[in-house]
């Protein structure tokens, strides 16, 4: 489980950095036999591998389902979709901008229609590399400049959308900036499920891409919010297992914790390095695996050049 989610941590943005234990495992082919599949709801399933979670939410007249994986894993993430159901794919919903969440959208009919947040779609056109990501060779620059503009989005919401009526609505949030300044939560009401996408994409600490918009000081204030939307039970997470709202409000006060803590040091006259040298996982923090020092440094700068 451990080394599942570190993996998710490199491959963030589709762009892998070959480090520690990837380089022991190497990230497997694209290929539907390595997707697998999580039952959530009868008609709603998580299908992991080959980049951030996608949900599968199959509605009465067809399908809708939310990020689209690493470049080259839209093909076989519609040959497994298939495995759960034959009606057609009508609308992808992209959490963010990073690759391993939207790079499969090329390869999906031209007429599903892709809904994202405002910002997002923006850093879609521009596809920057996230803060803290060493782009892999040969890794596609702008995957949707590549592809004629293929798969961008055409329906973009700023603050709420609600998408279908009865057991198919959608309720699409946009709550601050985080792990990007678009990250989009998608609600599925009737069956009590959010997908949160990478803003918390598993018990970590997260990845802040600045680049994108995102903010280590309003990550948690952000988390805090999505945590108090009405008829949800379980929380479909980025890379990680399907969690809980009382897990989603740690993680908010877990963000808090950590912007506070880099503020306090700011104040008392200390280097990032010194922070990024002493800092730990608070005790209280159960489940949460050992941070990556490359990560907690560049989380330490993100907050530390948001304070004045
Ligand atoms: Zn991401």
């Amino acid at each position: 489980m451990k080394r599942v989610s570190i993996l998710g941590i490199l491959i963030a943005a589709g762009s892998v950095s070959i480090a520690v234990s990837a380089a022991q495992q190497p990230a497997p082919q694209p290929s539907a036999d390595n997707i697998t599949v999580e039952k959530v709801k009868d008609n709603l399933f998580v299908l992991r591998g080959g980049g951030g979670n996608t949900a599968v939410f199959v509605q009465a007249k067809g399908v809708t389902i939310v990020d689209t994986k690493n470049p080259g894993w839209g093909q076989p993430l519609l040959d497994k979709i298939k495995s759960v159901t034959d009606k057609p794919i009508r609308m992808i919903i992209n959490t963010h901008t990073h690759g391993d969440h939207v790079s499969g959208n090329v390869e999906f009919p031209a007429t599903v229609e892709v809904v994202t947040q405002e910002n997002t779609a923006k850093n879609m056109e521009a596809m920057r590399t996230p803060t803290g990501i060493t782009p892999a060779a040969g890794a596609p620059a702008n995957i949707f400049k590549e592809n004629g503009g293929r798969g961008m989005p055409k329906r973009t919401f700023k603050d709420n959308l609600t998408l279908g009526k009865g057991n198919d609505r959608i309720e699409l949030h946009y709550f601050g900036r985080g792990h990007t300044n678009g990250d989009a939560f998608v609600v599925f009401p009737a069956l009590r499920v959010m997908h949160a996408g990478d803003i918390f994409s598993g018990k970590n600490l997260p990845l802040l891409d600045a680049n994108n918009g995102g903010s280590g000081v309003e990550i948690g204030k952000t988390l805090a919010r999505a945590a108090t939307v009405k008829d949800v039970d379980q929380i479909i997470t980025g890379h990680s297992t399907v969690m809980t709202v009382a897990d989603l409000r740690e993680y908010a006060a877990f963000n808090d914790e950590f912007a506070a803590t880099v503020q306090a040091a700011k104040k008392a006259g200390k280097t990032p390095d010194e922070v990024a040298g002493t800092w730990k996982i608070p005790a209280k923090y159960t489940g949460y695996g050992d941070p990556q020092a490359a990560r907690l440094r560049a989380n330490v700068q993100v907050v530390w050049d948001e304070t004045k």
